[in-house]
Formats: C-alpha cells, structure tokens, sequence
C-alpha cells in the first residue's frame, strides 16, 4: 500500500513540476521583450509625392472590438483593456477611388461566429454601421470605387466585402495564392465565392527599404508595398496627402501603437492563431520601426489602433 502511495505521490509530484514548467513557459510569452532592431542596410527617402489638390482621405469606423493589451503585444497587462477599431480608409483621388479595408460587413454578426474560439472566448465586439451604408448615407456611389483593397484578406478586414458587388477586389499575388490553398485563415473570402478580383504586382522601384513598389497614381501619393509575414501577401499602404500629411497603413502587422514604437510582437498565444510566419512578421515591424525613426512625423497607422484612426477621422 505505501509503495503503491509514494509511486503515486511520486507522479503527482512530476505532473505538478510539469504544469508549473508550461505555467512559467506560457507566462514568460507574455513579458515585455523588444525586437532587435538590424541597421546594417540604410533606408533612403523617396522622392516627395506629388497628391494632387482634389485628392480626399477618410477614416471610417464600423464597429470594434475590446481585448486585453496583453494579447496586443508583449509586455501588456492583462488589466489593460485595449479597443480595436474595426473599419477602412477611403481615398478618393482623381485617378480613382480606394477603400482599404472593410472593417465589419452587413453580416459581421455571422463572420464573428467563424472565428478561432480562443479569440471570441477573449474579445468582446460592438457592430457599427457596414461602410457601405455609411457611404451610400452621405451620397457615395460604391459602384463608382475602383477597388477594394485589403491590406490583407483576414476576416475583420473583409467582412464587407461583399457589401461593395461589382467592386474589384486588389490582391497582390501571394495573398491571392493564400485564399487559393485553403487554410481557415482566408475561408471566410472563399466563402463569398467568385470575386472579381484585379492582380496586382510591384512592379515599380524600390521604396523605403523594400524592394519594389507598386505607385497606384503614378503621383506617389499612394505606394504599395509587399510585408508579408501576418498573411502572405499582406501589404503596407503608404499615402500622402495634398497637405503633405503621411500616413502608412500597416494592416495588422501590429495591434497597437506600442508594437511599431518599442518595437515589439504579439504575444505567442496570439502569434500563433493570427500570424501566418512569426519570423517575417518581427523583420517587418522591426523595418518599420525603423521608418517610423527615419519620419517621424509620419502616421503609421496598425488597421485596430483608435488612437491612430483619432487623428485620421476628422
Ligand atoms: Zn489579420
């Protein structure tokens, strides 16, 4: 009988040793740790854009989500509560129109039931109204946009989609090929079947550090440029204004702000539902760290980060 109790006290012993080791492990995931940061290649700045005059920029909100900072980024608290702003930035120039992003759609209620059950289990969300209907409201002609461009095509950044029929819908090849190989991170832009959907490349020079870009106007108010690692194809829009503002949005290369300024990344709890390639996703928020150091009047703006929709939404 005591061998018997001691073996079994023996494994309880083990069992509460391991426990206590993926207790440390998954807590540690959770501590502030900064991104190294590599300066050996030098970032040039572009030529200055050339917006012209009529060019409009607007943020436009269509609900939101409330979760912890701790799932945001490293080094937050759990009793931090953080809203995610759900929504698009239209711009509107002469050349055309583009609605980056969605935000949520008119049927953001059964989007939202799609999604992991460790983030609903997390997260509260609060409905705004679709951007489609927040247009047409104000007089827009949403048949009149020349595209709808996903900074990439994960749920909360789509869900409108199909709210804008006949609108073309601008990917740039990696992320076209990641809806096509399956995966629940791109189902819910499977499920709205045939779309028609404008290809794009970078088929211009390289721009702040990356590569090649794609000039949307020819103006360089509005440069694209390739930042996978969140999804494959996911893209950074660069955009100035006629009054020289500038902004970069950033999709959801970080949550909030404090991803872009330490720099750091999400936590491995929320690297590991979202992120697509966790090593790619550092580089390009160590890189745009960088930028933001370089200009830093510059708006870089993360697709959830309130206090950056504050200063685009006049
Ligand atoms: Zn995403």
């Amino acid at each position: 009988m005591s061998g018997r109790r001691s073996k079994t006290k023996r494994v309880l012993a083990i069992v509460a040793t391991l426990l206590a080791v993926l207790g440390a492990l998954l807590a540690s995931t959770f501590t502030a740790k900064t991104l190294s940061v590599d300066e050996t290649q030098a970032i040039t700045l572009p030529a200055p854009a050339a917006p012209p005059a009529a060019m409009r920029v607007r943020a436009l909100r269509a609900g939101s989500m409330s979760s912890s900072a701790a799932f945001a980024f490293r080094g937050g608290a759990f009793s931090d509560e953080r809203v995610f702003s759900m929504g698009g930035v239209l711009v509107e120039h002469p050349q055309g129109r583009l609605l980056f992003d969605t935000g949520f759609g008119r049927n953001a209620r059964t989007h939202i039931e799609g999604i992991p059950w460790l983030m609903r289990a997390t997260t509260t969300f609060e409905l705004g109204t679709p951007i489609a209907d927040q247009l047409r409201a104000s007089g827009f002609d949403v048949s009149t946009l020349s595209g709808v461009v996903p900074t990439h095509v994960h749920w909360d950044h789509i869900s409108g989609v199909p709210d804008f029929p006949g609108v073309p819908i601008w990917l740039p090849r990696a992320e076209h090929d990641f809806i096509a190989s399956g995966g629940r991170a791109s189902e819910l832009m499977r499920s709205f079947g045939k779309l028609e959907v404008r290809p794009y490349d970078f088929p211009h020079g390289a721009y702040l550090g990356y590569p090649s870009s794609f000039d949307v106007f020819g103006d360089a108010s509005v440069v694209l440029v390739q930042a996978g690692g969140h999804t494959p194809g996911s893209i950074i829009a660069f955009i100035t204004e006629p009054s020289g503002r500038k902004l970069a949005l950033i999709g959801d290369l970080a949550w909030q702000q404090e991803g872009i300024e330490q720099p750091t990344e999400r936590p491995w709890v929320s690297r590991m539902i979202v992120d697509f390639d966790a090593e790619r996703v550092r580089e390009e928020v160590a890189h745009v760290h960088r930028i933001q150091r370089l200009i830093p009047e510059l708006i870089v703006v993360p697709a959830h980060e309130p206090r950056a929709w504050a200063k685009l939404v006049q």
